[in-house]
């Protein structure tokens, strides 16, 4: 997935995943670091909005009560009308970005929406950042040194309460520190006097280690998340490789048991008929002595295709071992069943499979079993069909055996 310009590179080292190096925007060296771009960048960058959003559902309880203390301070340097007016739009403001919070826990999007939901949360959020950083420039009373400690208190409150809870989104994070670092750092340069210098040069410091710590806390929270990422994507892939057959691609015996059992407890409830075929490529043993074993896996893999072309969306098609198949027909009467298994042994027989030039022709034997009343299991019916699979067999191979 291709990184977005604004963020850093994304990558973080799985031997020591709270290291605390710097965020490479390099290329990303193999083996020490997780490659984002493996990963579904977009699907992180969504988590990221969660604990964004988890973190700032704190503000329910604190920025009203922050506003309203705030506000009552400021009527000692403006009339209370304008107070009471400051703190009526931090109430609206908070509210609006508290309700774009819920909305997006509500509507729990998909990575595709994150870009849509971290505009929306900018926004609303960022107007909270505007209102209370543009203290500094309007509720200034020049002269007057008690107000400027308290503003310059709700300058490095803001600072840490930024860094402590925007961290989790590089983008929110920036966005929300820029307009109370730089309006906090400069306000203090336009008083006369060497303790207002001060105070700017201590802001400065002030911004410059909380950026660096919420890029920290950032950078631990991204590699927090790349690891689960990376932990779903394994069990996903494990899940896949224990059900699935890794030459053809179809569901291997394990996950055929499996599938064959539900199956059979609904057909028996509803007292629907289901079929089995077990299917067995004849003298493949000569295919592989003949053309090798690479054109012996082709031959497998081609067959297998053929049969599921022949099944329908609810049949399950199993390789049950070397050159052997199963199909699960569910809904299908043993006669359905048997032409089914005609159609899949005539393509196949009539089918050249060809790899680099060489040219096979194969025909399988089929034994097929229908679930009868008192069958409570797949044993009954692999047995049938498998005993027929070897009556087809006996009998000339090439051909279906129902019965
Ligand atoms: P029959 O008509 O009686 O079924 O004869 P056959 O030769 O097909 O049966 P047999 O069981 O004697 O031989 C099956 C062969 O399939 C033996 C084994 O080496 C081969 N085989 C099993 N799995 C694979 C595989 O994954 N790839 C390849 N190329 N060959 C395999
Ligand atoms: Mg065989
Ligand atoms: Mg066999």
């Amino acid at each position: 997935m291709k990184q977005d310009a604004h963020s850093p590179a994304i990558s973080a080292p799985t031997s020591q995943p709270f290291s605390s190096g710097p965020v490479s925007s390099g290329p990303v060296s193999s083996g020490l670091r997780i490659d984002i771009d493996n990963l579904d960048e977009a699907e992180v960058r969504l988590q990221q909005l969660h604990l964004y959003v988890d973190n700032h559902q704190h503000d329910r309880l604190l920025a009203p009560m922050l506003a309203l203390i705030t506000g009552s301070v400021l009527s000692i340097w403006v009339t209370w009308q304008v107070a009471a007016l400051w703190m009526l739009v931090a109430f609206l403001i908070t509210r609006n970005y508290l309700r774009v919070y819920n909305n997006f826990k509500q509507a729990d999007p998909e990575a595709a929406d994150v870009v849509k939901w971290e505009r929306r949360i900018a926004t609303a959020h960022g107007m909270h950042m505007l209102h209370w950083g543009g203290l500094c420039i309007w509720a200034w009373q020049p002269g007057v040194f008690e107000n400027h400690i308290f503003i310059a208190m709700i300058v490095l409150g803001l600072m840490c309460a930024t860094t402590a809870m925007s961290s989790p989104s590089y983008r929110l994070f920036i966005r929300d520190m820029a307009p109370v670092v730089i309006i906090g750092c400069a306000r203090p340069l336009f008083e006369e006097g060497l303790l207002y210098h001060a105070m700017s040069a201590l802001s400065v410091c002030f911004s410059i280690l909380m950026v660096n710590v919420g890029l920290q806390i950032h950078r631990n929270l991204l590699r927090m998340l790349c690891l689960q990422q990376e932990r779903r994507q394994l069990i996903t892939e494990l899940e896949n490789m224990a059900t699935t057959d890794a030459l053809t691609g179809v569901s291997n015996r394990r996950a055929f048991i499996q599938c064959a059992s539900e199956e059979i407890n609904r057909s028996r409830r509803y007292e629907h008929p289901l079929s089995l075929l077990m299917i067995d490529i004849d003298h493949f043993k000569k295919v592989n002595d003949t053309f090798g074993h690479a054109m012996g896996d082709e031959v497998i893999k081609q067959v297998a295709q053929m049969i599921e072309r022949d099944c329908r969306h609810n049949d399950r098609l199993a390789r049950f071992g070397g050159e052997e198949f199963a199909v699960l027909l569910p809904e299908s009467e043993i006669c359905l069943a048997e032409l089914t298994a005609e159609r899949i042994r005539q393509r196949i027989e009539s089918t050249e499979i060809i790899k680099e030039g060489q040219e096979v022709r194969v025909t399988i034997s089929v034994g097929v079993a229908e679930l009868s009343a008192t069958d409570q299991h797949i044993d009954r019916l692999l047995d049938v069909a498998d005993k027929r699979l070897y009556q087809a067999k006996n009998n000339g191979r090439n051909r279906v055996e129902t019965a």
